[in-house]
């Protein structure tokens, strides 16, 4: 969420509403000097671990997001566009077919951070 953003209810509906998610309830508040592109890594390190592996999508779709997260910090300034193509495609796979809510949401912040926050512009 940006910071014309924070009267949004912080209910299911009303984050759904906003077009983001509530997730579990967590609240983080980061000022502009915090890098988007290394907090997503760390994002999708923990999906990675706390994937339990019991369904493809999300065993592998985690390990895929990280991956490109890290391309993309380690070649900071390069023109991300083919690793941010592989997330859409990963995070959908993941969204569609993972069996319970961990692989589902996995991609979730991600996601949000491209198309809400402009996270590799
Ligand atoms: S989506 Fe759920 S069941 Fe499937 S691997 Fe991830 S944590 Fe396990």
């Amino acid at each position: 969420m940006r910071p014309d953003e924070l009267d949004i209810p912080l209910t299911f509906e009303g984050t759904r509403e906003a077009g983001t998610t509530l997730g579990s309830g967590v609240v983080m508040a980061f000022d502009d000097t915090v890098p988007l592109p290394r907090l997503l890594l760390r994002i999708a390190q923990f999906f990675r671990d706390e994937s339990c592996g019991q369904c493809v999508p999300c065993r592998v779709g985690t390990v895929r997001q990280e991956e490109a997260l890290h391309r993309i910090v380690d070649r900071a300034g390069a023109d991300a566009s083919a690793d941010i193509t592989l997330l859409r495609e990963v995070g959908r796979a993941m969204r569609d077919a993972s069996i319970c809510g961990l692989g589902q949401t996995a991609w979730n912040a991600v996601e949000s951070a491209i198309d809400r926050l402009g996270a590799y512009e």
